[in-house]
């Protein structure tokens, strides 16, 4: 059986006997299992996919940035590429954020008692106290980066995505032509592809943790949360819809000369392709195929552009990040500042740099902005069972984007054909 469906049925059963257990129909003996033996068992795993994730991040940013930079016969090519995947990402998130503030799916539920009433006094405070504007763009260059890896997920994750972006850079500026990258570039290469193992790993486990997890908020807070969810699911799917037919289709039209109608129906076949496997990565083939053959957009830009993209473009990507964790911190009462806010935007549009092109890819990406304004990690739990749904969804929509780029990158005589 596929992992999703194991994950779909695992909240299921965990909604299910949650609730029925909120009832007190199964007697005192409920308590005792879900403190001692749910809870450890969603923290373990919750824990697990946390641990890989500074090195992760660090890694597969240098990585890309490296990448962007080091090609100089592209150099304009790879900086206007920068330029909208940042604007794309920055459209997407904003238009995620936006409807969730106006949809608020995760208010009326509020799971307070799925963490310690002190614990989340503590987060509400921390929440609220954000710091100036002027102060947090100060702060975005740590001072020390080890200092900033220790605390990265207690809110410093940020500062330290920031100067593996200028190592990065650095790194290709001091590269020759042709030079595979050096000896820091294959460590960066061989740390992401552990962590990527780690995570493949511990994620065979979570259906158990998922269980656990859905248990364990059904069963505190009843079944009111189950409609939030699904709200939530609207509001990222409607947010997404905007984006490809709303903010892609305008670039096209406007800034690439196309049509945007020819130019998605000559992407459907790898729009359908994403959808079903939920990887940007593995639908690569099909987009270069298809940039060439079919949207006659020139071969090498394609080439940089959708491999470039595949990796490190995931505008659907930024948008899920940024309503899950303003949907996580509804579900938990938290009353997020518009500077919080600002910093759920900022770091989705980067963390989307930084995920891997593969199904589930920014599951470690969402904890850690979720952590990044005080929302407990157990919300994961909670989105794990509708989580490939949406990940379908997202990855049509990031593989969309590196096509609209590489549209966009494209002199205009070539993409005019
Ligand atoms: N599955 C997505 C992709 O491959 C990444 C993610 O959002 O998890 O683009």
């Amino acid at each position: 059986m596929k992992l999703h469906t194991r994950l779909f049925i695992a909240l299921a059963l965990g909604a299910l006997l949650g609730t029925w257990c909120h009832g007190g129909v199964a007697g005192g003996w409920v308590d005792p299992i879900n403190t001692h033996l749910f809870r450890p068992a969603g923290q373990l795993f919750l824990r697990a996919v946390l641990m890989v994730v500074v090195p992760m991040v660090v890694s597969a940013l240098i990585l890309g940035v490296h990448e962007l930079g080091a090609a100089r016969e592209l150099r304009s090519v790879a900086l206007r590429t920068l330029g909208f995947t940042l604007l794309l990402s920055t459209s997407s998130v904003v238009i995620g954020v936006a409807l969730v503030n106006l949809i608020a799916p995760g208010h009326g539920v509020v799971l307070r008692d799925t963490v310690p009433a002190d614990q989340v006094q503590q987060i509400a405070q921390s929440a609220r106290g954000a710091t100036s504007f002027s102060q947090t763009l100060v702060e975005l260059v740590p001072r020390n980066p080890l200092a900033s890896a220790v605390r990265a997920l207690d809110g410093e994750m940020l500062p330290l995505m920031v100067f593996a972006l200028i190592f990065g850079l650095a790194l290709s500026a001091g590269h020759r032509q042709g030079d595979e990258g050096g000896v820091i570039v294959q460590a960066c290469e061989q740390v992401f592809a552990a962590c990527m193992r780690i995570v493949h790993v511990v994620m065979r486990a979570s259906p158990v943790a998922v269980f656990a997890l859905v248990f364990g908020t059904a069963y505190t807070s009843g079944p009111s949360v189950f409609g939030s969810l699904l709200l939530y699911v609207v509001t990222v799917v409607a947010g997404l819809c905007l984006q490809q037919f709303g903010v892609y289709a305008a670039c096209l039209r406007l800034l690439a000369h196309r049509s945007p109608l020819s130019f998605f129906r000559g992407s459907r076949d790898v729009l359908l392709y994403a959808f079903s496997t939920a990887s940007s990565n593995a639908t690569l083939p099909l987009s270069l195929d298809a940039a060439t053959a079919r949207l006659a957009l020139p071969p090498d830009i394609a080439r940089f552009t959708l491999t470039i993209g595949a990796t490190a473009n995931q505008n659907g990507t930024a948008l899920f990040e940024g309503v899950t964790v303003l949907f996580l911190a509804q579900v938990y009462g938290l009353d997020l500042t518009v500077m919080d806010q600002v910093r759920v935007m900022v770091m989705s549009v980067v963390a989307g740099i930084g995920t891997a092109g593969v199904p589930g890819g920014s599951l470690p990406m969402v904890l850690i902005v979720a952590q990044s304004v005080g929302v407990p990690a157990d919300g994961l739990g909670l989105i794990l069972g509708v989580d490939r749904l949406l990940d379908m969804c997202r990855t049509a929509v990031n593989v969309s984007g590196d096509l609209v780029i590489a549209a966009l990158v494209s002199p205009r005589q070539v993409t005019a054909a």
